[in-house]
């Protein structure tokens, strides 16, 4: 698990379509989940570029999760998005536009 971008060192893949093949050396990871704010996002929040939060998510009725080690990432092309794998968005019961909350 590593920060989307961190792929030095990572395990690579061949990837076999109907179009052909694409064979990379390395850059396989699960990235871990992230805040992404613009530099005004953030700059109003308070907050900064590696910090690291707890993000509460999911609209209650005992599916409620918060998520630990949510790392964030302040950059001009972002806006605010929370970006967690399927996996972890199945377990707190969100989809895509769902609001969370830094906890
Ligand atoms: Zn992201």
């Amino acid at each position: 698990m590593r920060e989307s971008g961190d792929v030095k060192g990572s395990a690579g893949a061949t990837l076999i379509g109907p179009m052909g093949q694409v064979d990379i050396k390395e850059g396989v990871i699960v990235a871990q989940r992230h805040l992404h704010f613009s530099p005004s996002e953030a700059q109003a929040l308070g907050i900064a570029s590696g910090e690291v939060v707890r993000v509460r998510a999911g609209s209650g009725g005992g599916r409620s999760v918060v998520f630990e080690d949510v790392v964030v990432r302040v950059g001009p092309k972002y806006s605010l998005e929370f970006h967690v794998d399927t996996d972890e968005a199945n377990t707190a019961g969100i989809k895509t536009g769902d609001v969370v909350h830094i906890a």
